[in-house]
């Protein structure tokens, strides 16, 4: 600051901005939060708001700005949402009464990662929070989500685990040991880059009182550190009951089918790649549920599907139960409607922020248990047995419906929350209320009456009340004594009578007191939520297992899925196998159904086939039929039959990290070695045209050593589709690799129609020609270039054409006797990068080489 002395009040939000150097400080001052100095700047920036500044006039105004109490939390959310904190200063001492100051605090830091999704709406997101502990060369990561109490923990070898865990949790914001500050910080923003995170520190792991019976079931000292550092952050920001946490839940990474966030990406498992919509991803076309429990719940087993077969086939248990039941599980749905979100309302009677509405939301949701358990007894063993273990808590449900009105305000101040008849002061505060107000009522008529003035009003406003309002004409038919002036207008004067004063004091007082028992007794039914978290918790947990699981049974009945059958022989037999999300993308009966067939000694498919012809959905369909079948769901097919795998992993189309400033190579590069470090004979690996992003001999080159290093060391479950057709010779080198091709026919007209359908043995040619014709090539040129390829073929030799590799399409170009627009042609060809053209830069492409003929 400069040279003049700070205002007390200054000098108070120095002392606290200093403890919150990276949040915006949102000082309350009567009904405004401020916003000072560079928070004020920044803030009226970002939030649309005036700047003004105190103390205009002075040598050194302070910039300004204010946010109306009311409307803040839409402020914070805008705030909290690009990532800054916010924190809260309340006044801690009612300003009337205070004596100098009024004493302010921090009531609760607000960050990206504690930010409490929605109320009790429909919210299918977590929100989570994470905490990262290196040690001795592993890391501890736990996370939670504030929100709903879930906390978890686990034990982590390699950091790149530990941010794709992350990154598939969503994490916002990471708390990190102050000490390890420098060093993780740096890792994250390396591995990170742009998306980046939220960093917080927190000086001790140490648990303390609060925290230790939280993390005391913890049987690693690290996942327990890590915890405590999670949680004193928590507690430290938070500064409010949090009781709906639950103890924290150590996993094995292990015990979960292992994919990254490319893998996600490339098969467009939680959100479409392209649009970052859920809709056009598989989540989306699974979704049935219809709580928001449930949906949250989904999307977890998605992205963690298990790897025990017979926890996998509990869950398929009971999707088979629900899916033959189908009258059980339309009314249990029903009953799941009006269900609301009783995890995050379990938290927030924790915290003491639910309202009334919530109250209700909760006796609702509670009064649907019974008639699920009853739709749930008339299935069969299976069910009924989940209907078994429902508690409807009904004590519960009771108590808030003898307590609360059906249709509560939000304000819990404000009174109108308590029914007739539950408690009886409140009941003689009514009739009190009522008595008078009738008697106020009748009191216009009567003072008419009485003094013979008809126009005589008794009117009521903020000042002063009640009062008796009489024309100046008629003030002097007023009897004398009675009538006490109040206020003289113009045209009128007011008065008061003594048993007016009197009836108006025992409706205030009335009103006072009863809107302090509504209160109190609101509270009294609220704690009695809070005492019945576990309860609550439990109950959350069985509904949204049952909504997912009916979920699932909807969809294998109106996608038409099956039950998958697990072996331990390490074969793949899929009948008629579909991409879900491509079938749902296309008109009924078009999407092509494709077996899926490789022994137990098969370890490989080379899959050859024209561009556009449906090698990459083949490859996606069994990932995704694998992941579904591992998640506990039917899958898209006639019949499957699968192995449990350990890891998928996917290098699939041209997923560039352009801004990483790598080139799109060395990412394909990077993410093959990736599977041929890790993955073991369980894993199943998908490859798309792998090498295509160099030259056609190193590119060739490289796929075949690899598949041959595939073949001699890994004996993974391989997809690896191919351009180069002279790789589909290795089949015959190589017990375990098989060929199969996409087939595509010629019309007698030379027009190329794709069958998207598998079939044994390699492609006969690769159609690059046919392509080129479609593309409205020269003829002289397509002619030429058969007559190279045909050449070529007499030649033809698969293996010496690896070692002297010559593809079809490098043949195209090779050609000499091209006339000037062929030329003009060919150099714009050359322009363009395969790899990175847009399907309609494509088309236009096109159209622009047409014209060129
Ligand atoms: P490739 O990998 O061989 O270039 P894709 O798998 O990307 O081809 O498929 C190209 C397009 O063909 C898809 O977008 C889809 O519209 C269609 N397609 C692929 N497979 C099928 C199928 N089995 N049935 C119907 N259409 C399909």
């Amino acid at each position: 600051m400069g040279k003049t002395a700070d205002t007390p009040m200054m000098v108070q939000y120095h002392e606290i901005k200093k403890q919150y150097p990276d949040a915006f400080v949102f000082y309350r001052l009567g009904d405004f939060y401020e916003l000072f100095e560079d928070d004020a700047i920044l803030g009226a920036k970002l939030l649309e708001l005036t700047l003004t500044a105190r103390n205009k006039n002075a040598e050194n105004p302070v910039p300004m700005a204010g946010i109306p109490h009311h409307a803040a939390q839409n402020y914070i959310d805008i705030l909290v949402d690009q990532g800054y904190k916010v924190a809260i200063v309340e006044q801690m001492e009612d300003p009337a009464v205070a004596q100098g100051m009024v004493k302010r605090d921090v009531v609760q830091l607000i960050t990206p990662g504690t930010k409490m999704l929605g109320g009790a709406g429909n919210d299918k997101q977590n929100n989570y929070l994470a905490a990262i502990l290196p040690d001795d060369k592993r890391f501890s990561l736990s996370y939670i989500d504030l929100s709903t109490g879930e906390l978890k923990v686990t034990t982590i070898k390699r950091f790149s685990d530990v941010i794709d865990e992350l990154r598939s949790l969503e994490v916002k914001e990471v708390v990190l040991l102050k000490n390890d500050e420098q060093t993780i910080t740096l890792q994250l923003a390396n591995q990170l880059g742009e998306e980046g995170l939220v960093v917080s520190t927190q000086e001790s792991a140490e648990a303390n009182a609060t925290v230790s019976f939280l993390t005391q079931g913890l049987a690693n000292a690290s996942e327990a550190s890590v915890t405590a550092l999670l949680l004193n952050y928590l507690f430290d920001t938070q500064r409010r009951n949090l009781e709906h946490i639950v103890p924290a839940e150590s996993y094995e990474r292990l015990a979960y089918l292992k994919f990254n966030q490319d893998t996600r990406t490339n098969l467009d498992l939680v959100e479409n790649a392209r649009t970052h919509k859920k809709s056009g991803s598989l989540l989306g076309l699974i979704d049935e549920t219809k709580t928001a429990m449930g949906g949250r719940l989904l999307k977890q087993w998605l992205l963690k599907p298990l790897r025990d077969v017979d926890d996998i086939n509990h869950r398929l248990d009971v999707v088979a139960a629900f899916q033959s039941a189908f009258f059980v599980r339309g009314a249990l749905q029903d009953h799941l409607k009006s269900v609301y979100d009783l995890e995050r309302l379990a938290a927030r009677a924790a915290m003491g922020t639910m309202n009334p509405r919530e109250l209700v939301q909760l006796k609702r949701s509670l009064s649907a248990i019974p008639g699920m358990k009853s739709v749930l007894a008339e299935g069969d063993r299976i069910l009924s047995a989940a209907g078994g273990e429902l508690d409807a808590m009904a004590d519960l449900a009771g108590l808030i419906d003898e307590a609360i009105v059906d249709d509560p305000p939000v304000s819990v101040r404000e009174g109108d929350l308590i029914n007739t008849g539950f408690d009886q002061k409140i009941d003689e505060y009514r009739r009190v209320l009522t008595e008078n107000q009738q008697w106020l009522a009748q009191l216009e008529t009567d003072e008419r009456a009485a003094t013979g003035i008809n126009t005589l009003k008794v009117k009521y406003n903020k000042n002063f009340g009640f009062f008796i309002e009489v024309s100046r004409a008629n003030v002097a038919k007023l009897p004398e004594g009675r009538y006490e002036r109040r206020q003289t207008l113009t045209n009128a004067e007011r008065f008061v009578t003594p048993e007016l004063k009197e009836h108006e004091s025992l409706i205030n007082e009335a009103q006072l007191k009863r809107t302090e028992r509504e209160y109190e007794l609101f509270v009294t039914v609220r704690e009695r939520v809070k005492a019945n978290i576990n309860r609550l918790q439990t109950l959350a947990r069985h509904v949204a297992r049952l909504d997912v699981l009916a979920s699932l049974a909807d969809v294998a009945d109106s996608h038409r899925f099956v039950r998958p059958t697990f072996t331990n022989n390490n074969v793949i037999d899929i009948k008629q196998g579909r991409h879900p999300v491509v079938e749902s993308l296309l008109a009924t009966g078009e999407f092509v159904a494709n077996d899926v067939f490789l022994d137990q000694d098969t370890s490989m498919q080379l899959i050859t086939g024209p561009n556009m012809a449906g090698k990459s959905t083949y490859m996606r369909e069994l990932a995704l039929i694998v992941m579904l079948a591992q998640m506990g769901s039917f899958v898209p097919a006639d019949s499957a039959i699968l192995p449990v795998f350990d890891q998928i992993f996917t290098r699939i189309g041209a997923n560039d990290d352009m801004a990483m400033g790598q080139s799109t190579f060395m990412v394909e590069m990077a993410e093959a070695n990736l599977a041929l470090q890790e993955a073991t004979a369980h894993s199943l690996i998908l490859f798309d045209e792998l090498g295509r992003g160099t030259a056609t001999y190193d590119g060739m080159a490289l796929a075949q050593a690899i598949i041959e290093y595939l073949d001699a060391h890994v004996h993974a479950k391989t997809l690896f589709s191919t351009h180069y057709h002279e790789l589909t010779a290795l089949a015959n080198q190589h017990e375990s690799i098989d060929n199969v091709h996409v087939g595509a026919v010629e019309d007698e007209t030379g027009n190329l129609h794709f069958l998207h359908q598998i079939q044994a043995g390699p492609a006969d040619k690769s159609y690059g020609i046919h392509v080129a014709a479609l593309a409205g090539l020269p003829e002289t040129l397509i002619a030429n270039a058969t007559n190279i390829l045909a050449d070529l073929e007499q030649e033809g030799k698969t293996k010496q054409a690896i070692e002297e590799p010559t593809s079809q399409q490098v043949a195209l170009f090779n050609v000499d006797a091209v006339d000037q627009n062929t030329e003009k042609l060919l150099a714009k060809l050359d322009q363009i990068t395969i790899a990175t053209v847009t399907p309609l830069d494509a088309l236009n492409l096109l159209a622009d080489l047409k014209k060129l003929r």
